[in-house]
């Protein structure tokens, strides 16, 4: 069985085949690392209906799950799908357990969830979850070859993916192409390479304000190829506009940073606060595109970018790992009162000093009068001094757009709308399942369940 990427959905695929006693797994890699963005994600792992749930007394289920993704998904995500990964989301958690994943005790109420459903490993990213199955998958005997791209399909007369012609000793970004081999897979190919956030042609030809100036949270591997082949094929292309931008990035660093996964824990008991008016303009933890949208229109009189501030109260912000990198590498500052915030940010004092006593309010209430965010999360936590405060501005971070798949992970061909055979899709290479826009922590289920769905399909025919 041949499986092109080593992300969540390839990892997950493999060690399932060998779970289900396929002989010869093999990986192919186009990066000298194995683990692509999975690897640098930020570990967190949205499951309905958990035993951590049960302890808490929060009453959830997958169909609830889904319609919270829906509803973010304006509408057109693919609530099949959505169903199928959300009912099988534990067993997918449950693989990256058994292979040594480790996760915090406690769960995270995460923008657009109804309650709060997120795990988090313990290491706070996504390496926490691919070492492991990096492991998992050497121990199974699964073949991991890196610096080998996938380059092109082979099919048999019947019109059937039978293999690919893979470019081995690859060197991504130094301009060595490889050789080319033939190789054939028996039971069809998984195509698990990932979503297109790096290449700023595609993204910008899908959304022409996602220029090169807009930063993202994305590795550079993140090019596509093997998504325009698979069009090429005739695959059908799904929502392939709809390009996420992440809302708890930031401008003072690179990439998805310390910053992006401070703010995702924080933003439930933080207030985001546009610097000109000292006013909040958002629900802290709305989905992903209103914050996003929200965050954009602060600008100055010519138009140019004004990134707003998220003020926490240090007591909290100290509950997660990620403050003190914040604060160790200077893309987050403490202040002992909100006249230092205010003068550091040039934010006006007054309107800042009683949006914060109107929050706190809110705080006591257990609403928000302001922008109905759920105050769960902030239950008792009122914003008080001293205050660690972060910059925001959203960076290109996840392509809904993708190969349409079915919920066996089979490829659909454009022309007759039925499966490719032998070509299957699995994880951010796939597109329509989360609509106009993904929930955080949604994609690792999405990835493990359908690379876990994708070897069941492949291994039964
Ligand atoms: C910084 C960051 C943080 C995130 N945090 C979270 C989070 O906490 N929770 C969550 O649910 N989601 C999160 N996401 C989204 C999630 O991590 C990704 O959607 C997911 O990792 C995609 O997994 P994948 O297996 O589809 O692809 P990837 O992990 O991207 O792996 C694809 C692999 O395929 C390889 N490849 C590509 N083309 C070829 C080719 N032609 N030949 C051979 N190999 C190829 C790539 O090099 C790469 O290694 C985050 C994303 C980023 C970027």
């Amino acid at each position: 069985m041949v499986i092109i990427g080593s992300g969540f959905a390839g990892l997950a695929a493999a060690i399932q085949a060998k779970r289900l006693g396929a002989r010869d797994v093999v990986i192919f890699e186009k990066m000298p690392f194995f683990g692509g963005n999975s690897s640098i994600n930020g570990g967190l792992f949205a499951v309905p209906n958990s035993a951590l749930q049960r302890q808490e007394g929060i009453q959830d289920s997958p169909e609830q799950m889904v319609s919270d993704q829906v509803q973010a998904g304006r509408g057109i995500a693919y609530r099949e799908l959505l169903l199928h990964i959300a009912r099988h989301a534990h067993e997918a958690m449950q693989l990256t357990v058994d292979a040594g994943a480790e996760y915090f005790p406690y769960l995270q109420q995460l923008g657009g969830h109804s309650v709060p459903r997120t795990y988090q490993t313990t290491v706070a990213c996504g390496a926490g979850i691919t070492q492991p199955l990096l492991r998992e998958c050497r121990k199974l005997g699964v073949k991991l070859v890196n610096r080998a791209r996938f380059d092109s399909f082979v099919f048999d007369q019947g019109g059937a993916v039978v293999g690919a012609r893979i470019l081995r000793g690859y060197y991504f970004g130094r301009g060595v192409e490889g050789s080319p081999s033939h190789i054939r897979s028996r039971r069809g190919l998984l195509i698990a390479t990932g979503g297109f956030a790096s290449n700023v042609d595609l993204r910008s030809t899908e959304d022409p304000t996602l220029t090169a100036e807009v930063g993202t949270t994305n590795l550079p591997c993140s090019t596509g190829e093997a998504l325009l082949e698979m069009f090429r094929v005739g695959a059908v292309p799904v929502h392939m506009t709809h390009i996420q931008t992440g809302p708890w990035a930031s401008p003072d660093e690179e990439g998805f940073g310390y910053v992006s996964n401070y703010s995702i824990y924080n933003f439930a008991h933080s207030i985001s606060v546009s610097v000109s008016t000292g006013r909040r303009f958002m629900n802290e933890i709305a989905d992903r595109k209103t914050r996003a949208d929200a965050q954009l229109a602060n600008r100055d009189a010519q138009g140019e970018p004004l990134p707003p501030i998220t003020i926490t109260s240090y007591e909290h912000a100290r509950e997660h790992p990620t403050m003190e990198k914040v604060l160790k590498y200077g893309v987050g500052w403490r202040f002992d009162s909100l006249d230092a915030v205010a003068d550091h940010f040039n934010v006006p004092l007054e309107p800042l000093q009683d949006q914060v006593e109107e929050y706190n309010g809110y705080v006591d209430a257990g609403v928000d009068r302001q922008f109905g965010k759920s105050m769960e999360k902030a239950r008792g936590k009122h914003l008080k001094p001293p205050f660690v405060v972060v910059r925001n501005w959203p960076k290109v971070h996840y392509c809904q757009g993708g190969a349409r798949v079915d919920v066996h992970a089979r490829v659909l061909d454009s022309g007759a709308f039925e499966p490719i055979p032998g070509l299957y899709a699995a994880g951010e290479v796939t597109g329509g399942v989360h609509g106009v826009s993904r929930l955080g922590s949604c994609s690792i289920p999405d990835c493990m369940v359908m690379g876990m769905t994708a070897t069941r399909s492949m291994l039964e025919t």
